[in-house]
């Protein structure tokens, strides 16, 4: 098969003939359609986060493919389903986060793409205990982005403890803001959307925020924010720009909630007195659960959220990533693993 493996952190991937894998006894073998790429693989290919994966290995954690192949003990996905990859393969099952329902915050977790190879290949091998199942008769490249994106902003609003009729701030309206504005949409939130780009905040309205305000262009966005909506009830943080951080705290109502997903290498100055005196709560968040990636999944099969992609083939992935390095992707990119 053919598949884009690191080889070095410091050269491009490689797009080379490797063997297709023999599954394990809880393991499906996968014959991958589609994978979306995300920010976290050009990490990997990079090796820039502080655990670095071991060499060589394939990315990709947005995988959505076919069952070819079961191992012997697999009883949740048969030959025939469309399954995908997430970047939670696997956990110990044991741990006390495992035994509460938190499986993402598992010490021993695997990492698809990572800890374990990942769907950048024309096969993938997925943990049958773990892996999403994909609903039927969905687009399998639209499904892609919802595996990473879609289940981690999804989780992240969940986090932000807000009620239907809620004001949420959506600061970043890349490719998981974008799919953001749509969940919080269909979760009954209203949302005001913060981007520093006239188009991404036209794409917000569009989804069905109800205002959206450039912070490059705004003199003080904060307290535009604040101004139309009183303060938001919780804020969803997907910016890759630390001064984004600091907004979303101050852009809080009293009582309020601000979740983090974007992983920018800042850190961002927290202001105690207001914290302390407005009650505010600042939280991370990291994916989503098996029952989280179920209830994403199902608002994108009922047509609720869907995400803005391109397509390009496996042999882009290279271009693909040097994009997504310098900003220039719209939405989400998706690999054709089977029209290379
Ligand atoms: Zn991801
Ligand atoms: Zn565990």
């Amino acid at each position: 098969m053919l598949a884009a493996v690191v080889r070095s952190f410091t050269e491009d991937l490689e797009i080379t003939e490797v063997p297709v894998p023999t599954p394990g006894p809880h393991e499906a073998l996968v014959r991958v359609e589609f994978t979306g790429v995300c920010h976290t693989d050009l990490h990997a290919a990079r090796g820039d986060w502080p655990v670095q994966p071991a060499l060589p290995f394939v990315p990709g954690h947005e995988g959505v493919g076919t069952v070819v192949e079961v191992g012997d003990e697999v009883t949740r996905v048969a030959v025939g389903d469309r399954v995908g990859n997430a970047w939670l393969a696997s956990a110990c099952g044991e741990c006390e986060y495992c035994a509460t329902g938190w499986e993402t915050l598992c010490p021993r977790q695997r990492n698809s793409g990572y800890s374990v190879d990942g769907s950048f290949a024309q096969y993938m091998l997925v943990d049958s205990r773990y892996c999403p199942l994909v609903p039927p008769g969905v687009d399998p490249a639209a499904a892609a982005p919802i595996l990473c994106a879609g289940v981690t902003v999804y989780k992240g609003l969940k986090t932000t403890d807000t009620q239907p009729g809620d004001w949420v701030l959506v600061s970043g309206v890349g490719g998981l803001g974008h799919l953001a504005v749509q969940y919080a949409v269909a979760m009954g939130r209203r949302v005001v959307a913060l981007d520093v780009d006239d188009a991404k905040l036209d794409l917000a309205l569009k989804h069905g925020a109800e205002v959206g305000v450039n912070a490059a262009t705004v003199d003080d966005p904060v307290a535009q924010v604040r101004d139309l909506t009183g303060g938001v009830h919780g804020a969803l943080v997907t910016a890759v720009n630390g001064v984004a951080f600091p907004q979303a705290v101050g852009a809080l109502r009293r009582g309020g909630t601000v979740s983090l997903v974007g992983l920018p290498p800042e850190q961002f100055p927290l202001d105690i007195f207001t914290t302390v005196l407005n009650g505010l709560t600042v939280r991370g968040s990291i994916v989503g659960t098996r029952a989280d990636m179920t209830e994403a999944l199902d608002f994108f099969a009922r047509g609720k959220v869907g995400p803005t992609f391109t397509v390009r083939p496996l042999g882009a992935v290279n271009e693909v990533l040097d994009d997504l390095t310098h900003g220039r992707v719209d939405g989400r990119v998706v690999l054709d693993l089977q029209h290379t």
